[in-house]
């Protein structure tokens, strides 16, 4: 392909060029208006031959003609000018206009002039770079010749130069280039094509890489494979190309480049243990320029290799996760983008799959086995649901799948656990539970459909366990109106917006207050109440209860220092503690300063803490209640009855109080059966030395058969309802007395 040579590069193989190819000729352009100046120059020259090419002629008889010619003229190496033509200085016109506007700087200009007045001044010489002046008379045939071979050989010498400077400019741009493509393979392909560009050659050739340079090529795997040799890179490929592989390991063996006789072998020195090395079809020798450009190029792209190499393994790193070798959460979130933007966003289905109690798991036969049950699961959910689907793990135990909905869909994963996993020898069985998004009835983005599947996750995890939950917009709906009433809520507190109120609690025999729970309210400018039952979780679950349980807690402790300060000396102030408040590293720390703030007696104070808390963490409620006592204040168990505590349990907890919850006191006037439960606990109190108080006390009857069956104590609309604090002190300076017995 000669026609290509002249992209880049000067042959310089003595070898005659094939005819008709401009390339291997010297082109000689004479522009002069006088006729007979170009027969005698084409005499005078017509038998010149430097290195093997002949001389090529083109004619011009004014200016203007030449201005022409030279738009589309290439590989003028010499410009005999004459500078008398329309104008006196037409000539150095043109000069100019070669150098300046057609910025053709390679081109050697030889002015000639008839008379010797008209030279130009030394700086037009230096200016426009003109090689030579000479008067006409001057040029003799013989003169005429040197001059011209001199212009000839420094034209050459230009050439070298500026394609030398192409080349290292390819190469540089090639580098830039390079490094923009991702991952190892990407730049492999990028290397051969680049390669291919600077020589002026068809991409047609491999790139390997070798893991070890001192043994034989056998351990080469292609990295790219492109043009007539793209077959190499599919399946076995190079055992069936023993010449590219021998010719390679030349290349290794020597640690430089080799032309073969019809390909290239080019050694890219790794810094590491690993070489690369590449084969590029080539039916010409390089010439000596291309051998030292490729020198250049070679050691370039190795560098740029052993980085590219390292970039994806941080792109691994950060895309993947290191022990299923699958995407990570990233990844997936990009795979997610991709989808919800392309035409498979229709059909597609997210789904989460959270292993149960995997943690347990962990805990029990160890984390290296729990790994390997990891492993066990991903291979499963990649293998069993078809093609083309993408599995991440996304968190410890969560794995996400993204597909066509008629493979991801809950039957078909759930499926996937019926079998046990086989794991050294132990079957190992294991549930899941699935959160889904339908991609097509989701309007955010990739992370926003991951939250949305953790949604639908989440609550399938709270409703049902071992099941699924599709995300639907009313969810999206509750977890706005969520975030919005977290918002309210902040904003509330800090305008003041919450109080606190209190209820009495009775003695049922003398029909006495001893004593009061505090209870939070929230009313919004309009006057609405907002139900503690509906912010309270809110916020336990946005951490503002922490904030907020301090100011119920120091302001029910001030109330119980004034109630005592207006002579009501027996008498306890009750407090709901919520598990994130129990659970928060400083609670301890804040009761002490509360108590120590107000001067509150700790034993007039009690702490009142959900059944389902004292469930949860046995060891940790056991070692945070023996502190709380510690301060002096007392513990009631509140909702009593709707949990399913064991009696050893109860046992081995400081607490002094169970509160019957409100739906066994209302269950007590209802059925003939009905009292039982609420008889359990007020024997299970009596048992364990315990207070019982009933909450929820409505009427009269309730009252009297739970004094009947030995509760003592009761709390409930029939006494009193919630009151502000001047209200409990009102009340119990007159009312409470009228209603004691
Ligand atoms: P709880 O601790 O079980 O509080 C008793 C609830 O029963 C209170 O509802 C009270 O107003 C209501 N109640 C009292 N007597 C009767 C009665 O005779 N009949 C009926 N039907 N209800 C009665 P409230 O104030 O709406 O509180 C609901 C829940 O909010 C409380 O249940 C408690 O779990 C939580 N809560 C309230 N204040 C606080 C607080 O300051 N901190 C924390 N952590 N939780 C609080
Ligand atoms: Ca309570
Ligand atoms: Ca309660």
């Amino acid at each position: 392909m000669p026609d290509q040579d002249d992209l880049v590069f000067l042959d310089e193989s003595p070898v005659p060029a094939p005819a008709g190819t401009p390339r291997h000729v010297w082109r000689v352009m004479i522009i002069d208006d006088d006729e007979d100046v170009h027969s005698t120059t084409t005499f005078a020259l017509g038998s010149l031959e430097m290195q093997g090419r002949p001389l090529e002629f083109v004619h011009a008889y004014s200016a203007a003609q030449a201005r022409e010619m030279l738009q589309y003229e290439h590989d003028i190496a010499v410009i005999l000018l004459d500078v008398v033509m329309e104008q006196d200085d037409a000539g150095l016109h043109l000069v100019r206009h070669i150098r300046e506007i057609l910025k053709l700087s390679d081109v050697r200009i030889i002015l000639r002039t008839g008379q010797p007045g008209y030279a130009p001044e030394i700086d037009a010489i230096r200016d426009f770079d003109i090689n030579d002046y000479k008067t006409k008379s001057e040029l003799t045939r013989i003169k005429l010749y040197t001059t011209v071979t001199a212009a000839i050989r420094s034209y050459e010498q230009i050439r070298k130069i500026s394609d030398s400077r192409r080349g290292l400019n390819q190469i540089v741009h090639a580098g830039t280039e390079l490094m923009a493509l991702h991952g190892v393979r990407n730049f492999a392909a990028g290397v051969l094509s680049q390669a291919a560009s600077l020589l002026g050659q068809q991409a047609n050739g491999v790139l390997c890489v070798q893991d070890c340079p001192d043994d034989d090529c056998s351990a080469l795997e292609v990295l790219a494979a492109m043009g007539s040799l793209h077959n190499l890179g599919s399946r076995d490929p190079l055992s069936s190309a023993a010449h590219v592989v021998q010719g390679m390991a030349q290349a290794v063996a020597q640690r430089r480049n080799v032309y073969t006789g019809d390909a290239l072998a080019l050694y890219f020195a790794g810094k590491s243990s690993r070489v690369f090395v590449a084969w590029l079809l080539m039916p010409r020798p390089p010439t000596e320029l291309e051998d030292r450009l490729l020198e250049v190029f070679c050691a370039n792209v190795a560098v740029g290799l052993d980085n590219v190499e390292l970039l994806s393994h941080l792109h691994k790193a950060a895309f993947y996760d290191s022990l299923s070798k699958l995407p990570n959460r990233t990844r997936l979130i990009e795979i997610l983008d991709a989808t919800l933007s392309g035409p498979a966003r229709d059909d597609a289905t997210l789904s989460l799959v959270d292993l149960d109690h995997f943690a347990e798991t962990n805990d029990a036969l160890g984390h290296e086995f729990g790994d390997t049950l990891l492993v066990a699961v991903a291979n499963r959910l990649q293998t069993s649901l078809g093609q083309q689907l993408t599995v991440a793990r996304i968190g410890g135990d969560i794995f996400g799948v993204l597909g066509d909905a008629s493979q991801v869909h809950p039957e078909a994963i759930l499926e996937l656990f019926q079998r046990p996993f086989s794991i050294e020898g132990q079957d190992v069985r294991l549930s899941a539970t699935l959160g889904l998004v339908r991609l097509c009835e989701h309007d955010g983005n990739g992370s926003d459909a991951l939250k949305d599947a953790d949604i639908a996750l989440k609550r399938a995890k709270s409703q049902q366990r071992a099941g699924h939950f599709y995300f639907t917009r009313s969810m999206g709906v509750e977890i706005r109106e969520r975030v919005r009433m977290m918002h309210a809520l902040r904003k509330a507190y800090a305008q003041n917006e919450l109080f606190v109120m209190y209820q009495p609690q009775m003695d049922l025999l003398t029909r006495r207050p001893i004593g009061a729970e505090a209870l939070l309210r929230w009313r919004t400018p309009d006057g609405k109440f907002v139900s503690p039952d509906r912010f309270i979780p809110i916020a336990e679950y946005s951490g503002l209860i922490i904030e907020i349980g301090e100011t119920v807690m120091r302001t029910a402790l001030r109330e119980l220092v004034a109630l005592r300060a207006a002579g009501h000396q027996d008498f306890t102030m009750s407090v709901n503690v919520s598990q994130v408040q129990f659970r928060h590293p400083q609670f301890l720390d804040m009761l002490r300063r509360a108590l120590a703030d107000t001067g509150a007696p700790p034993e007039y104070v009690e702490l009142e803490i959900t059944e389902s808390m004292a469930m949860e963490e046995p060891n940790l409620l056991i070692e945070m209640l023996a502190q709380i006592k510690q301060t002096g204040v007392t513990i009631a168990i509140d909702d009593f009855g709707t949990g399913f505590s064991s009696l050893s349990y109860l046992q081995r907890l400081q607490i002094d109080r169970l509160k019957i919850d409100r739906a066994f006191v209302t269950e007590i006037t209802g059925s003939a059966r009905g009292s039982s439960i609420a008889e359990m606990v007020i024997q299970l109190g009596q048992n364990l030395g315990l207070t019982v108080i009933a909450e929820g006390v409505e009427d009269e009857r309730q009252a009297q058969i739970l004094y009947a069956l030995g509760c003592p104590l009761a709390q409930g609309f029939l006494f009193a309802r919630p009151m502000a604090a001047d209200t409990l002190d009102e009340w119990l300076a007159n009312d409470a007395l009228q209603g004691a017995a």
